[in-house]
């Protein structure tokens, strides 16, 4: 590890139009990314090829699947097209590799796992919350909190499945009062700022603007922003210093 404290990264999902919104704010307080965008979404309208171009020339562009589709609803061959066609074609798109994928819905068997490696992903990017471990899971990237406000019981979920934070007894009692989530960042930052460590946010802009997040948003980065303790880099990058350090 290098000898800043804290590895920053963020990922944004869906490639929805609102992404450009995100990136100027990124682009604001200097914050890397990585924006995983499907080919096609039956939920939400996609980016259209300019605003894909103008985001993939200032940050990473992961894999996200043809179709938005969660792959526990597929048999093997369609989980390969979905994963393996969603490289092909956003590398024809851009000209250049995509080394990132993420999981649609954070669905994912062992069977998607070891499909996203033999695609020559290099991991894919999980919807744990949570975690603030610089330790990786085989092939996959956890995140930490997520920009939207989850209830006290879906964190205390997350916090059950993770063996890398303290106590859930603990837990309880912190989300409790750690209810909005700028407020939890605030907390969990302070904390990997003791310990070291990686902070990891993502979101989706459709859902930032559904519940009228922008102005948390901005104050979630400015509290990250310019800050001499902490490396801000892309999943990809975040992921390849990690795994050097393993
Ligand atoms: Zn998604």
């Amino acid at each position: 590890m290098e000898n800043k404290k804290i590895i920053v990264t963020t990922s944004w999902d869906d490639g929805y139009p609102l992404d450009y919104k995100i990136a100027e704010l990124l682009d604001k307080y200097k914050i890397n990314a990585t924006f995983y965008v499907p080919i096609r979404n039956p939920e939400y309208p996609v980016m259209d090829a300019a605003a894909l171009n103008n985001i993939a020339n200032r940050f990473e562009i992961g894999g996200h699947t043809v179709n938005h589709i969660y792959l526990n609803t597929l048999n093997k061959d369609a989980a390969n097209y979905e994963i393996s066609e969603c490289k092909t074609m956003l590398q024809n798109r851009l000209g250049k590799e995509i080394e990132a994928f993420c999981y649609p819905g954070g669905k994912y068997s062992q069977r998607d796992i070891d499909l996203v490696r033999q695609a020559g992903f290099l991991f894919g990017r999980t919807t744990r919350l949570l975690h603030t471990s610089p330790k990786l899971h085989p092939h996959l990237l956890d995140t930490t909190i997520q920009a939207y406000n989850h209830s006290n019981a879906v964190l205390t979920a997350h916090c059950v499945k993770n063996t890398f934070l303290l106590p859930v007894i603990q837990n309880l009692f912190f989300y409790k009062t750690n209810k909005n989530f700028p407020k939890l960042i605030e907390t969990t930052i302070n904390r990997i700022l003791a310990t070291g460590g990686l902070f990891h946010l993502w979101g989706h802009s459709w859902e930032i603007e559904q519940y009228g997040l922008w102005k948390e948003l901005e104050m979630v980065l400015k509290m990250l922003a310019f800050n001499s303790e902490m490396t801000y880099l892309n999943n990809t990058e975040c992921w390849k210093l990690l795994s050097a350090n393993q």
